[in-house]
Protein backbone atom coordinates (compact mmCIF):
# COMPACT_ATOMS: atom_id res chain seq x y z
CA UNK A 1 0.00 0.00 0.00
CA UNK A 2 1.57 3.55 -0.70
CA UNK A 3 1.75 5.98 2.41
CA UNK A 4 -1.01 7.94 2.59
CA UNK A 5 1.05 10.28 4.90
CA UNK A 6 4.73 10.35 2.99
CA UNK A 7 3.33 10.29 -0.39
CA UNK A 8 -0.03 12.61 0.69
CA UNK A 9 1.00 15.96 1.58
CA UNK A 10 4.28 17.71 0.41
CA UNK A 11 4.00 20.56 2.54
CA UNK A 12 4.13 18.08 5.52
CA UNK A 13 6.82 15.81 4.08
CA UNK A 14 9.56 17.32 2.29
CA UNK A 15 11.98 14.96 0.60
CA UNK A 16 15.57 14.55 2.46
CA UNK A 17 17.13 15.27 -1.24
CA UNK A 18 15.79 18.36 -2.77
CA UNK A 19 18.41 20.44 -4.57
CA UNK A 20 18.16 24.07 -4.15
CA UNK A 21 15.86 24.76 -7.40
CA UNK A 22 12.77 22.74 -5.88
CA UNK A 23 13.52 23.83 -2.33
CA UNK A 24 12.58 27.57 -3.76
CA UNK A 25 9.81 26.35 -5.58
CA UNK A 26 8.26 24.60 -2.10
CA UNK A 27 9.16 28.06 -0.02
CA UNK A 28 8.31 30.42 -2.78
CA UNK A 29 5.09 32.47 -1.91
CA UNK A 30 4.79 34.40 -5.13
CA UNK A 31 3.12 31.86 -7.28
CA UNK A 32 1.07 30.20 -4.48
CA UNK A 33 -2.48 29.40 -5.48
CA UNK A 34 -5.08 27.05 -3.30
CA UNK A 35 -4.02 24.19 -2.15
CA UNK A 36 -5.32 20.77 -3.74
CA UNK A 37 -8.15 19.40 -1.61
CA UNK A 38 -7.90 16.08 -2.78
CA UNK A 39 -4.93 12.98 -3.98
CA UNK A 40 -4.23 13.95 -7.70
CA UNK A 41 -0.96 12.80 -8.91
CA UNK A 42 2.52 14.74 -10.81
CA UNK A 43 1.68 14.01 -14.53
CA UNK A 44 5.17 14.00 -14.88
CA UNK A 45 6.20 12.00 -11.78
CA UNK A 46 3.51 10.59 -10.18
CA UNK A 47 3.99 12.43 -6.66
CA UNK A 48 1.18 13.15 -5.04
CA UNK A 49 -0.26 16.95 -5.10
CA UNK A 50 -2.73 16.90 -2.43
CA UNK A 51 -2.12 20.08 -0.26
CA UNK A 52 0.34 21.71 -2.60
CA UNK A 53 -0.23 25.50 -3.01
CA UNK A 54 3.27 26.31 -5.03
CA UNK A 55 2.03 26.34 -8.91
CA UNK A 56 4.77 23.58 -9.80
CA UNK A 57 5.34 20.12 -8.90
CA UNK A 58 8.01 19.79 -5.62
CA UNK A 59 9.61 16.24 -7.03
CA UNK A 60 10.14 17.50 -10.63
CA UNK A 61 8.88 20.81 -10.73
CA UNK A 62 6.19 19.98 -13.53
CA UNK A 63 3.51 23.06 -14.20
CA UNK A 64 0.44 22.74 -12.53
CA UNK A 65 -1.84 24.70 -13.68
CA UNK A 66 -3.51 22.85 -16.33
CA UNK A 67 -4.48 20.70 -13.42
CA UNK A 68 -5.10 24.12 -11.30
CA UNK A 69 -8.02 25.15 -13.81
CA UNK A 70 -11.35 25.24 -12.42
CA UNK A 71 -13.75 24.38 -15.23
CA UNK A 72 -13.51 21.14 -17.27
CA UNK A 73 -11.42 21.14 -20.37
CA UNK A 74 -13.83 18.69 -22.14
CA UNK A 75 -15.82 20.67 -25.46
CA UNK A 76 -18.27 18.24 -24.95
CA UNK A 77 -19.14 19.21 -21.27
CA UNK A 78 -20.10 22.56 -23.22
CA UNK A 79 -21.91 21.33 -25.95
CA UNK A 80 -25.44 23.30 -24.97
CA UNK A 81 -23.53 26.39 -25.61
CA UNK A 82 -21.24 25.19 -28.37
CA UNK A 83 -23.20 23.37 -30.37
CA UNK A 84 -23.14 19.53 -30.19
CA UNK A 85 -21.24 19.28 -34.15
CA UNK A 86 -18.46 21.47 -32.86
CA UNK A 87 -18.34 20.01 -29.24
CA UNK A 88 -18.39 16.54 -29.90
CA UNK A 89 -15.65 16.86 -32.81
CA UNK A 90 -13.51 19.52 -30.72
CA UNK A 91 -13.67 16.28 -27.92
CA UNK A 92 -12.50 14.04 -30.57
CA UNK A 93 -9.78 15.90 -31.39
CA UNK A 94 -8.78 16.62 -27.54
CA UNK A 95 -8.59 12.87 -26.61
CA UNK A 96 -6.77 11.97 -30.05
CA UNK A 97 -4.12 14.56 -29.84
CA UNK A 98 -4.24 16.47 -26.79
CA UNK A 99 -4.12 13.81 -24.26
CA UNK A 100 -2.44 16.03 -21.47
CA UNK A 101 -5.19 18.37 -21.61
CA UNK A 102 -7.71 15.86 -21.79
CA UNK A 103 -6.24 14.21 -18.39
CA UNK A 104 -6.26 17.50 -16.46
CA UNK A 105 -9.98 17.01 -15.89
CA UNK A 106 -8.97 14.32 -13.29
CA UNK A 107 -8.52 17.09 -11.18
CA UNK A 108 -11.61 18.36 -11.45
CA UNK A 109 -15.54 16.88 -10.42
CA UNK A 110 -16.30 14.86 -13.95
CA UNK A 111 -20.02 14.33 -14.24
CA UNK A 112 -20.78 10.63 -15.79
CA UNK A 113 -24.05 11.42 -17.76
CA UNK A 114 -21.93 13.88 -20.12
CA UNK A 115 -19.33 10.83 -20.62
CA UNK A 116 -22.26 7.86 -21.15
CA UNK A 117 -24.01 10.38 -23.67
CA UNK A 118 -20.12 11.11 -25.43
CA UNK A 119 -19.45 7.24 -26.01
CA UNK A 120 -23.20 6.53 -27.19
CA UNK A 121 -22.66 9.56 -29.69
CA UNK A 122 -19.24 7.34 -31.20
CA UNK A 123 -21.14 3.84 -31.05
CA UNK A 124 -23.68 5.45 -33.44
CA UNK A 125 -20.78 7.51 -35.48
CA UNK A 126 -19.48 3.44 -36.01
CA UNK A 127 -22.87 1.54 -36.45
CA UNK A 128 -25.03 3.80 -38.36
CA UNK A 129 -23.07 4.08 -41.41
CA UNK A 130 -22.33 -0.23 -41.05
CA UNK A 131 -26.02 -0.77 -40.63
CA UNK A 132 -26.58 1.84 -43.96
CA UNK A 133 -24.15 0.16 -45.96
CA UNK A 134 -25.81 -3.42 -44.75
CA UNK A 135 -29.23 -2.02 -45.86
CA UNK A 136 -28.33 -0.97 -48.90
CA UNK A 137 -26.31 -4.46 -49.93
CA UNK A 138 -28.94 -6.01 -49.12
CA UNK A 139 -32.22 -4.09 -51.19
CA UNK A 140 -29.38 -4.13 -53.71
CA UNK A 141 -29.99 -7.71 -54.33
CA UNK A 142 -31.90 -9.61 -56.67
CA UNK A 143 -33.37 -12.26 -54.61
CA UNK A 144 -33.35 -11.91 -50.67
CA UNK A 145 -31.90 -15.21 -48.93
CA UNK A 146 -33.88 -15.78 -45.62
CA UNK A 147 -30.30 -17.75 -44.56
CA UNK A 148 -28.25 -14.54 -45.81
CA UNK A 149 -30.39 -12.43 -44.41
CA UNK A 150 -29.99 -14.05 -40.91
CA UNK A 151 -26.43 -13.79 -40.83
CA UNK A 152 -26.28 -10.25 -41.74
CA UNK A 153 -28.39 -9.51 -38.86
CA UNK A 154 -26.14 -11.84 -36.77
CA UNK A 155 -23.42 -10.02 -37.64
CA UNK A 156 -25.15 -6.75 -37.23
CA UNK A 157 -25.63 -7.90 -33.70
CA UNK A 158 -22.13 -9.30 -33.12
CA UNK A 159 -20.53 -6.14 -34.03
CA UNK A 160 -23.15 -3.88 -32.04
CA UNK A 161 -21.93 -6.52 -28.81
CA UNK A 162 -18.35 -5.41 -29.90
CA UNK A 163 -18.91 -1.80 -29.46
CA UNK A 164 -20.43 -1.93 -26.34
CA UNK A 165 -17.80 -4.63 -24.55
CA UNK A 166 -15.13 -2.77 -26.19
CA UNK A 167 -15.79 0.44 -25.22
CA UNK A 168 -17.15 0.02 -21.83
CA UNK A 169 -13.86 -2.43 -20.64
CA UNK A 170 -12.13 0.26 -19.55
CA UNK A 171 -14.58 2.12 -17.25
CA UNK A 172 -15.85 -1.30 -15.32
CA UNK A 173 -12.08 -2.53 -15.19
CA UNK A 174 -10.44 0.27 -13.68
CA UNK A 175 -9.12 -0.12 -10.16
CA UNK A 176 -6.31 -0.71 -7.63
CA UNK A 177 -5.95 -0.85 -4.11
CA UNK A 178 -3.17 1.91 -4.02
CA UNK A 179 -5.24 4.43 -5.71
CA UNK A 180 -7.61 6.86 -4.03
CA UNK A 181 -11.10 5.99 -4.56
CA UNK A 182 -11.68 9.48 -6.59
CA UNK A 183 -9.42 9.38 -8.53
CA UNK A 184 -10.69 5.63 -9.50
CA UNK A 185 -13.83 6.79 -10.03
CA UNK A 186 -12.90 9.86 -11.64
CA UNK A 187 -10.47 7.88 -14.12
CA UNK A 188 -13.69 5.46 -14.43
CA UNK A 189 -15.70 8.07 -15.87
CA UNK A 190 -13.05 9.72 -18.41
CA UNK A 191 -12.31 6.48 -19.73
CA UNK A 192 -15.48 6.66 -21.47
CA UNK A 193 -14.23 9.55 -23.47
CA UNK A 194 -11.20 6.79 -24.89
CA UNK A 195 -13.30 5.74 -27.47
CA UNK A 196 -13.23 9.02 -29.50
CA UNK A 197 -10.82 7.85 -31.77
CA UNK A 198 -13.70 5.30 -33.36
CA UNK A 199 -15.57 8.42 -34.75
CA UNK A 200 -13.25 8.80 -37.24
CA UNK A 201 -14.76 5.59 -39.21
CA UNK A 202 -17.88 8.12 -40.00
CA UNK A 203 -15.64 10.10 -42.29
CA UNK A 204 -14.22 7.25 -43.97
CA UNK A 205 -17.17 5.23 -44.33
CA UNK A 206 -18.78 8.61 -46.05
CA UNK A 207 -15.55 8.62 -48.13
CA UNK A 208 -15.75 5.45 -49.26
CA UNK A 209 -19.57 5.99 -50.49
CA UNK A 210 -18.75 8.81 -52.41
CA UNK A 211 -15.71 6.78 -53.93
CA UNK A 212 -18.13 3.99 -54.42
CA UNK A 213 -20.59 6.15 -56.38
CA UNK A 214 -17.94 7.73 -58.39
CA UNK A 215 -16.69 4.17 -59.42
CA UNK A 216 -20.44 3.21 -60.08
CA UNK A 217 -21.00 6.24 -62.15
CA UNK A 218 -17.92 5.46 -63.98
CA UNK A 219 -18.93 1.98 -64.39
CA UNK A 220 -22.30 3.19 -66.02
CA UNK A 221 -20.63 5.58 -68.20
CA UNK A 222 -17.87 2.43 -69.30
CA UNK A 223 -14.96 4.61 -68.24
CA UNK A 224 -13.05 1.58 -66.19
CA UNK A 225 -13.95 -1.20 -68.52
CA UNK A 226 -12.93 -4.44 -67.04
CA UNK A 227 -10.99 -2.49 -64.12
CA UNK A 228 -14.15 -2.31 -62.29
CA UNK A 229 -13.86 -5.82 -60.44
CA UNK A 230 -10.29 -4.18 -59.22
CA UNK A 231 -11.53 -1.22 -58.33
CA UNK A 232 -14.71 -2.83 -55.87
CA UNK A 233 -11.71 -5.24 -54.43
CA UNK A 234 -9.54 -1.67 -53.87
CA UNK A 235 -12.14 0.10 -52.41
CA UNK A 236 -13.22 -2.65 -49.76
CA UNK A 237 -9.57 -3.54 -49.28
CA UNK A 238 -8.63 -0.07 -48.00
CA UNK A 239 -12.15 0.32 -46.09
CA UNK A 240 -11.66 -3.02 -44.51
CA UNK A 241 -7.73 -1.94 -43.05
CA UNK A 242 -9.39 1.22 -41.59
CA UNK A 243 -12.03 -0.46 -39.92
CA UNK A 244 -9.44 -2.66 -37.81
CA UNK A 245 -6.42 -0.12 -37.88
CA UNK A 246 -9.02 2.84 -36.11
CA UNK A 247 -9.94 0.33 -32.92
CA UNK A 248 -6.60 -0.85 -32.74
CA UNK A 249 -5.52 3.14 -32.31
CA UNK A 250 -8.70 3.67 -29.85
CA UNK A 251 -7.29 0.67 -28.07
CA UNK A 252 -3.67 2.20 -27.71
CA UNK A 253 -4.83 5.97 -26.53
CA UNK A 254 -7.10 4.40 -24.10
CA UNK A 255 -3.63 2.51 -22.76
CA UNK A 256 -1.70 5.76 -22.84
CA UNK A 257 -5.08 8.06 -21.38
CA UNK A 258 -5.29 5.05 -18.26
CA UNK A 259 -1.48 5.74 -17.38
CA UNK A 260 -2.27 9.70 -17.81
CA UNK A 261 -4.88 9.17 -15.74
CA UNK A 262 -3.84 7.30 -12.81
CA UNK A 263 -0.10 7.58 -12.64
CA UNK A 264 0.81 5.28 -10.22
CA UNK A 265 3.38 2.57 -12.21
CA UNK A 266 2.12 -0.30 -10.20
CA UNK A 267 -1.48 0.51 -11.13
CA UNK A 268 -0.76 1.69 -14.81
CA UNK A 269 0.77 -1.86 -15.03
CA UNK A 270 -2.11 -3.84 -13.68
CA UNK A 271 -4.72 -1.97 -15.13
CA UNK A 272 -3.58 -1.99 -18.38
CA UNK A 273 -2.68 -5.31 -18.42
CA UNK A 274 -6.31 -6.14 -17.12
CA UNK A 275 -7.42 -4.01 -19.92
CA UNK A 276 -5.92 -5.78 -22.52
CA UNK A 277 -7.20 -9.29 -21.53
CA UNK A 278 -10.66 -7.91 -21.15
CA UNK A 279 -10.39 -6.40 -24.50
CA UNK A 280 -9.26 -9.82 -25.91
CA UNK A 281 -12.27 -11.98 -24.23
CA UNK A 282 -14.32 -9.62 -25.39
CA UNK A 283 -13.14 -9.26 -28.92
CA UNK A 284 -13.11 -13.55 -29.14
CA UNK A 285 -16.59 -13.76 -27.84
CA UNK A 286 -18.00 -11.12 -29.96
CA UNK A 287 -16.82 -11.52 -33.09
CA UNK A 288 -15.01 -15.32 -32.91
CA UNK A 289 -17.65 -17.63 -30.41
CA UNK A 290 -21.03 -15.69 -30.84
CA UNK A 291 -21.17 -15.27 -34.79
CA UNK A 292 -19.79 -18.73 -35.43
CA UNK A 293 -21.65 -20.65 -32.77
CA UNK A 294 -24.62 -19.27 -33.54
CA UNK A 295 -23.86 -19.99 -37.63
CA UNK A 296 -23.24 -23.48 -36.69
CA UNK A 297 -26.29 -24.20 -35.21
CA UNK A 298 -28.18 -22.54 -37.81
CA UNK A 299 -26.26 -25.08 -40.44
CA UNK A 300 -27.24 -27.75 -38.31
CA UNK A 301 -31.16 -26.92 -38.35
CA UNK A 302 -30.88 -25.57 -42.44
CA UNK A 303 -29.67 -29.38 -42.77
CA UNK A 304 -31.97 -31.18 -40.25
CA UNK A 305 -35.14 -29.70 -41.93
ZN1 LIG B 1 6.20 15.96 -10.68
Amino acid sequence: MRDEGTAGNPASSPGPDLDPSTEEIRTSTSEDCAAFQHDIFCEHCAYNLRGLVSRRCPECGADTRLLRESQSQIPWVYRHKTGRLRAYWKTVWLVGRHGERFCSDIARPVDISHAKRFRLVTILHVYIPILIATILYLGGLNRLDPEFVLYAALSLLCVLLFLLFVTAVPHYSLRHPDLPTETQQRAAILCWYTCAPLACILPIAVLTGAVAAAGSFAHEMNWLGSKMEDFVVALLSVFGIFIVVIPVIMMWKTLFVVKRLIRLPKAVRSNRIRIILLWLATTLMTLGIIPFGVTFLVIVYFSLT
